[in-house]
Order: structure tokens, then C-alpha cells, then sequence
């Protein structure tokens, strides 16, 4: 796969740096910087690139960490840089990293980032999650680049706000009305129209499906997902101006017909299986979806659409240490 998406002005690949570079400088910090990707298949000058960084224990006392920068259509390696942080002995006579663990995504990144520039490479739009250090960096590095966000990880995150706002009963809104959840003061009763971990879960997916649906178009994006708040989790799925457009309106009502959009029986109205009754559960997952809605911008690419998964697929494999 090529470039062929962003490459409306430039497909002039002679642009193309000598295939593999070493930092010259590196040996004494990291255990190994390369550019593992010997022909770059786009050009050079409009790079699409996603990166992350990976530890190598959970939690924010991994000694390991690596810095990865890929090809963002086809998820090939193009950078890497390993951190190996210092221990208590002295048995490594090398100049090791003295950061924190947490400050080890953006110390790569900048490494990373260095190498592409001395690389001639030009980024023209990079993928991440919303780690703002590793943003800085490369608007360093590349003050061009647009950078932009991971659909997953805003998808995760969704779920994550959600999941805090599940265990709340209560807010007080900017005009300073408060709002309660139907079940202040007792256990959720089943079906009671609270968030659920169910619910929580269909919302992460129906995130997921907005972005994918929306295509190269951002506001499309921003509607989808504030239709699934204000009508089909309040099981309204044709309103004045729309309807959901995912599932249809009418389901199978003998059990028998296989396909969903040409039923052979009379059918019956469309159910959510989840919904929203509680007013503050309500109000409270509304504006999550406003605050993401927010980010359609920096979530889909007028050219590209959608940022989903890249960074995900491939783990990073770590040298020995
Ligand atoms: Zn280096
Ligand atoms: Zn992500
Ligand atoms: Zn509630
Ligand atoms: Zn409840
Ligand atoms: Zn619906
Ligand atoms: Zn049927």
C-alpha cells in the first residue's frame, strides 16, 4: 500500500534518505536506535506515521521501555529506540538513561524524532494517543505536523469516563442545577436505567462504530455519536430530521427470517436492549459524548478518516537485558 491518499501535490519518490541510518550518538544512552524499515514505501516527504511507547511492566517502575514510530497504512516498523534505565550496581559501565519511567515515552520520542529530521523525512500527519509530551516532541521536531489521535484509545478512554461516571449519583450542572440518579441511597435495582458495565460496554462498540461509519467526514462523526445519546440509548431510533441508520427499524418477530433487512414475517419495532432512564446516568453519559464529539477534528483525517487500530496490531519486541 502506498501513500496515495495524502499525495494529492507530491509522488516524487527520489526523496528517499539512504535506506538504513544509525544515530551516531546513541551507543552510550540506548541499547540499540535503528531504522528498521529499509525502503519506506510513499514518499518521504508526506509520511503518515503513528508511534507509542511500550513498557516493559505495567504500572510506572518499568526499567525498559521503547519508543516505536510506524508506517501508519501499513504498520511497518520504521523507528525504534530502547531505554534501559540504570540499576543499583555498577556491573554496566555505559552511560545508562537517569529519567523516570514515566518520562522515558517522551526522552524516545524526541530520539526518535531527531533521527527522522536528520532522515530528510517529513511528517506530515502523526497518530498517537493523548499523551502530550510525545505531542510536544514532534511539533519539535515537525511544527507542520498535524498531529492526531488514536480512535482506540479515545474509544478506551470513553469507557474508562464512563465506567467512573457509572459509580457517581449525582452532579451539579454549569447553570448550577443538581441533578440526582434515580437510585441515590440504594442498590440499582435491575433494569433500573442507570449505566451499567453492559451498557458501558455497547457505548465503547457503538464509539468504535461512529468513527468507522463517519469515513473521511469529521461532523458526521460528531452526530452519529450524539444521536446514540440523545435518541437510540433512549430507545428512539426515528425522530424528527433522522433515524438510526445501523440497525433497522423493524426486527424479526418469528424467529425464522435470516436477513434482518428483508423480512419474510410482520416484524416488530426495534428495541434498545439497553437504555437510559436515570436522569443524571443520562445527563452524565450525554456529556461524555459532547466532550468526545469534541475531538471528531483531531479523530478523523478529511483524507484518511478514521485513525482505528494501527497502533495496536504489532507488539514491540524487546532486546535482552
Ligand atoms: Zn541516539
Ligand atoms: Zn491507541
Ligand atoms: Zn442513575
Ligand atoms: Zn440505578
Ligand atoms: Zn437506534
Ligand atoms: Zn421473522
Amino acid at each position: 500500500m502506498s501513500f496515495v491518499l495524502l499525495c494529492k501535490t507530491s509522488h516524487d519518490l527520489s526523496v528517499l534518505p539512504s535506506p538504513v541510518s544509525l544515530c551516531p550518538t546513541h551507543s552510550s544512552l540506548v541499547l540499540a536506535t535503528t531504522i528498521v524499515s529499509s525502503i519506506y514505501d510513499g514518499p518521504w516527504q508526506r509520511a503518515v506515521t503513528c508511534g507509542d511507547a511500550v513498557w516493559l511492566t505495567r504500572g510506572s517502575f518499568s526499567r525498559n521501555c521503547t519508543y516505536t514510530v510506524r508506517n501508519y497504512l501499513t504498520g511497518a516498523l520504521l523507528y525504534y529506540f530502547h531505554i534501559c534505565q540504570k540499576g543499583s550496581d555498577n556491573l554496566c559501565q555505559d552511560d545508562i538513561y537517569e529519567g523516570t519511567s514515566k518520562a522515558a515515552e517522551g526522552f524516545g520520542a524526541n530520539e526518535v524524532f531527531k533521527l527522522m529530521v536528520k532522515d530528510q523525512m517529513n511528517v506530515e500527519c502523526h497518530i498517537q494517543d493523548g499523551d502530550s509530551t510525545s505531542e510536544n516532541v514532534v511539533l519539535k521536531h515537525f511544527p507542520l505536523c498535524r498531529v492526531l489521535r488514536c480512535g482506540n484509545h479515545v474509544a478506551k478512554n470513553h469507557a474508562i469516563k464512563l465506567d467512573k461516571l457509572r459509580k457517581l449519583k449525582e452532579m451539579t450542572t454549569n447553570d448550577g442545577v443538581r441533578v440526582e440518579c434515580y437510585c441515590k441511597g440504594k442498590k440499582h435495582a435491575k433494569h433500573c436505567g442507570c449505566l451499567t458495565e453492559k451498557f458501558i460496554r455497547k457505548a465503547k462498540a457503538s464509539f468504535q462504530m461512529c468513527l468507522t461509519n463517519a469515513g473521511t467526514d469529521p461532523n458526521a462523526f460528531s452526530e452519529k455519536l450524539m444521536n446514540l445519546a440523545l435518541h437510540h440509548f433512549q430507545d428512539e431510533h426515528q425522530w424528527d430530521g433522522g433515524q438510526c441508520d445501523f440497525h433497522p427499524l423493524v426486527v424479526c418477530s418469528c424467529g425464522s427470517c435470516t436477513d434482518k433487512y428483508n423480512l419474510k414475517c410482520h416484524g416488530k419495532p426495534y428495541k434498545s436492549d439497553q437504555v437510559l432512564k436515570c436522569p443524571f446516568h443520562t445527563l452524565a453519559y450525554k456529556l461524555e459524548c459532547q466532550e468526545k464529539a469534541g475531538l471528531a477534528d483531531v479523530l478523523i483525517h478529511p483524507e484518511i478518516g478514521p485513525k482505528i487500530g494501527t497502533l495496536h496490531v504489532f507488539t514491540t519486541t524487546f532486546l535482552p537485558t
